[in-house]
């Protein structure tokens, strides 16, 4: 399997460079130049498997033999093994045909451990072939810093620095990052915002001169080609369970960096029988007014009370936009060089691409709030704030009441207590058992000047030999 540039103008790679490159060198992201495509009778075939077994199915053509048969299988095996659900993706049912699908049973309490707990194992399996080493390096605001460390914590090739704004994430969200205690795991709180942490980290990727030699970065965010494809495996999973793929099965999608609702996506262009995908939104509603009104423009940022999702512009969306424009790279360079303008408009045919595959819809705070409220009331199940507004675009964007619909539950409401207090609830949520004794645990991590001179030189004193 070749993997190719959203932007036409990068080398083409193999798995393993594609994971350990991250961006492409003009700017765009990896995709796979052809996708598999599984039969109905095969996808029927797999009714019953294990969590894992079906995610070696899916993930083997992608991987293409690079990694064997049986590393692959004991890679995907450790990866689930800190979740504590046996199902590992468990659906509960909320209403007539509507399912949550729980994407927070891994270690850190948000689906984004679904697929870092894969990637930090990828990482460490091929820099122990390649005898090589690598620093990662991430901006996080809340959820992905902490699965990132949680994933790559056991590697011995990898250091792992994460850079959060200093008093801006949830008490939680900070303590499952600090009070890992490993020698490679490093955080920095930033006297600054999340955008002063990423560009420090972006500017950290583009003059990597800083590192000792021998020494480079490796992305783990968002558009990690391996995260996207950890990502396919519980759409089939929750439709196998609801009946797929002899029927079709709809599915809310809480989004923020389209990472998550792009890999449906492909579980549709893979053959899974999907019917809607329907993009939910918080008030930073990019996707939802370019599905909506071909509105793709820049807005100030709002701070919700879904953060995971307080999101400016997706970078996975130019991944769609891809396909959009018929895997046009020109095409694409062209759109992202205008975007720098801070607006595009999509082509017609484009535009009728994107509303054939995809329903948007978006909720407000206050709106959402009352989401967490009424599904409590009726059925005694606790939402967190980015699930409640899957639910809403769910219930108020679905075209069939006979079709199943999935909504994807992308955090663990104990990760987001204010929330959950202004939905009503006397008593925060509490924590799984797993973790009561977070608030408990030592901390670790270092407070920094927002200056970059001053994080590459803690980076560099604190890399391992
Ligand atoms: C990251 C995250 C999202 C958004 O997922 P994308 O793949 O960025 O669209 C939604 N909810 C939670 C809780 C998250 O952590």
């Amino acid at each position: 399997m070749k993997y190719i540039s959203t932007r036409g103008d990068a080398p083409t790679l193999n798995f393993e460079e594609a994971v350990l490159a991250g961006l492409a060198t003009d700017g765009g992201l990896y995709v796979p130049e052809s996708l598999p495509k599984f039969s109905h009778e095969e996808i029927a075939s797999w009714a019953g498997l294990s969590y894992q077994e079906l995610a070696f199915n899916i993930m083997s053509p992608f991987v293409d033999g690079e990694i064997s048969d049986s590393d692959l299988k004991a890679i995907i095996e450790k990866a689930y093994s800190s979740f504590r659900h046996d199902a590992i993706a468990p659906l509960v049912q909320t209403a007539h045909n509507e399912w949550i699908l729980e994407l927070f049973q891994g270690p850190t309490l948000a689906f984004k451990d679904f697929a870092l707990q894969v990637l930090g194992l990828l990482l460490d399996h091929f820099l122990v072939k390649r005898d090589q080493k690598v620093v990662v390096m991430g901006a996080t605001s809340g959820d992905t810093g902490s699965a990132a460390i949680e994933g790559c914590r056991h590697s011995n090739n990898i250091d792992i620095f994460i850079l959060h704004p200093h008093k801006r994430v949830s008490d939680v969200q900070r303590k499952q990052m600090t009070s890992v205690m490993a020698d490679n795991v490093f955080n920095i709180a930033l006297e600054g915002n999340f955008d002063d942490c990423q560009n420090m980290v972006k500017a950290s990727f583009r003059d990597q001169s800083f590192l000792p030699d021998g020494r480079q970065l490796a992305a783990v965010n968002s558009i990690n080609w391996a995260r996207i494809m950890s990502q396919i495996v519980y759409y089939f999973y929750a439709s196998l369970a609801l009946g797929g793929p002899h029927r079709k099965v709809s599915f809310s999608v809480p989004t923020g960096n389209f990472g998550d609702i792009f890999a449906g996506y492909l579980a549709k262009k893979m053959g899974l029988p999907i019917d809607q995908l329907i993009i939910a939104t918080n008030s930073n509603d990019i996707l939802h007014r370019c599905v909506a009104n071909n509105d793709h423009s820049k807005q100030a940022l709002n701070h919700s009370l879904s953060p995971s999702m307080d999101i400016m512009v997706s970078s996975n969306f130019e991944r769609l936009l891809f396909d959009a424009y018929d895997r046009s790279g020109a095409a694409i360079k062209q759109l992202m060089e205008e975007f720098t303008s801070g607006s595009i408009t999509l082509s017609d045919e484009a535009l009728a691409n994107v509303r054939e595959n995809f329903t948007s819809y978006r909720l407000d705070d206050g709106d959402m709030v009352q989401v967490i409220t009424d599904v409590f009331e009726s059925t005694g199940y606790l939402l967190d704030p980015h699930t409640a507004i899957g639910v809403d675009a769910a219930r108020k964007s679905r075209t069939s009441t006979s079709t199943p619909m999935v909504c994807l539950a992308t955090a663990h409401p104990a990760k987001f207590p204010e929330a959950i207090r202004q939905s009503g609830q006397t008593e925060d949520p509490a924590l799984p058992h797993h973790m009561a004794d977070l608030f408990d645990r030592e901390e670790k991590y270092m407070v920094l000047n927002n200056d970059i001179q001053a994080v590459q030189a803690f980076v560099k004193e604190n890399i391992n030999d």
